[in-house]
């Protein structure tokens, strides 16, 4: 089988930790596979080169940044090699480019546009494992960039996508995809299956246990994704899987727990046709990803609209916000939200699934500010005091540890 790995920062957070990847490495290669890791940076590694960067500003230049970001995986990556070489297992590490993944320029979280996987496979078919610095990629001019917070799992996918791999499997600090985020409900039930879709909303409104790009692609190449813990390796972890390998559908799959968000509102906003569009587009020629966007009726020739934007790139909104002065009364930032989110396939064929969230909300005493919905989500910002408490309090209305 050829199998790629991927280990996130506290998989690989000591040189102990390492030790125990060389292990389960070495195990799988003593079984015949064939294998290609992808390491994330020591835990911790990534928010201290981001701070030694904000120590100069707080919107440090994209480029210089994934030049400084790009390093934490590398280290890793050099790492699992030396020590797989020096316990005599032939091994190679690779940065993003000696991979061969090229990637756009959209600096700090560009988008694979091709992998040439002629480098890799020369080194499997002299019988190498391979360890990939995870997150990055290199533009077609030869800047390297890196692919969002989380990228290793985006790499994995990719690689595993590109080498047509028999699995992907993505070790972590939990066993599995749960209800919700075990650390916060500690009955959260561990899924056996969950469909790409449902995953893909989970991670998307903050269950950081996968990126959100690494589903998408996942799903887009048809890879078998497996999340499984780097402490208990025996222990099977959930299958991310097609619909239609799921049989039993319930209404409600999981909860997520987003709080890195920010909340932008602009009050009195000059009530004309394209004054949303100049807005959204100044932010988006900005690379800022809005989220929820709620535009109230307009009133006297004024309207307000509120939106969201990652809390990272608050400071970036403000910037874009500054030209706006003089079409708008007054603008307030809150950086103190969070957003809860019902997530299932099942929703689709369900009435009555919204309210029960309302309700359960209400008893608790829990003011939500914003609402959205699609088909199989449903999204509501709150105060960032009540997250946890919002949490439990869904997972307990939809009996998620039944
Ligand atoms: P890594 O560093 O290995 O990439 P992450 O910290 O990014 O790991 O993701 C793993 C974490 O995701 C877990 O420790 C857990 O707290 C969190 N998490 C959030 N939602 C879920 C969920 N539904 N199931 C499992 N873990 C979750
Ligand atoms: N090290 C990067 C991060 O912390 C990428 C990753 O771990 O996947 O976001
Ligand atoms: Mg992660």
């Amino acid at each position: 089988m050829l199998k790629v790995l991927k280990f996130g920062g506290t998989s690989v957070g000591t040189l102990d930790r390492i030790s125990n990847v060389a292990n389960i490495v070495k195990n799988m290669v003593d079984n015949g596979d064939k294998v290609v890791v992808v390491v994330s940076a020591m835990s911790g590694e990534t928010n201290k080169l981001i701070e030694y960067a904000e120590f100069y500003t707080k919107t440090p230049d994209d480029r210089e940044l994934d030049m400084l970001l790009s390093t934490g995986e590398r280290v890793t990556s050099a790492l699992l090699s030396i020590t797989l070489n020096a316990q005599g297992y032939k091994a190679t590490s690779m940065s993003g480019r000696e991979a061969g993944i090229v990637t756009d320029d959209c600096h700090t979280k560009a988008r694979i546009e091709i992998i040439n996987t002629d480098h890799m496979q020369r080194a499997l078919d002299e019988g190498k494992v391979i360890v990939v610095a995870g997150f990055q990629g290199v533009t077609t001019d030869g800047r390297v960039t890196t692919l969002g917070r989380g990228g290793s799992d985006l790499t994995a996918v990719a690689l595993a996508g590109a080498l047509k791999a028999d699995v992907c499997e993505i070790y972590t600090d939990v066993d599995g995809i749960y209800t919700t985020d075990p650390r916060i409900v500690s009955n959260a039930k561990k899924l056996e299956k969950i469909s790409y879709d449902e995953m893909l909303e989970l991670a998307s409104l903050g269950a950081k246990v996968l990126q959100n790009r690494s589903v998408e692609m996942a799903k887009k190449l048809n890879v078998n994704l497996i999340s499984r813990s780097s402490f208990e390796p025996d222990v099977p972890g959930t299958l991310i899987t097609k619909e239609e390998n799921i049989m039993e559908k319930p209404i409600v799959s999981g909860i997520a727990l987003d709080k890195n968000q920010a909340r932008i509102g602009m009050y009195g906003v000059t009530d004309k046709p394209g004054m949303a569009a100049n807005i959204f587009t100044s932010l988006a020629d900005a690379n800022i990803n809005v989220d929820m966007i709620v535009q109230t009726i307009g009133k006297d020739g004024k309207t307000d609209l509120d939106f969201t934007v990652p809390k990272t790139e608050l400071e970036k909104a403000k910037k874009v916000m500054s030209t706006f002065d003089k079409d708008v009364e007054n603008i307030d930032y809150n950086n103190s939200i969070a957003k809860v989110s019902i997530v299932g396939v099942g929703m689709k064929s369900h009435s009555g699934v919204a309210s029960k969230a309302f309700g359960s909300l209400a008893k608790e005493n829990i003011n939500i500010s914003m609402i959205s919905t699609s088909e199989i989500k449903i999204s509501m910002v709150i105060d960032e005091k009540y997250s946890e408490l919002a949490v439990r309090t869904l997972h307990d209305a939809y009996e998620l540890d039944k």
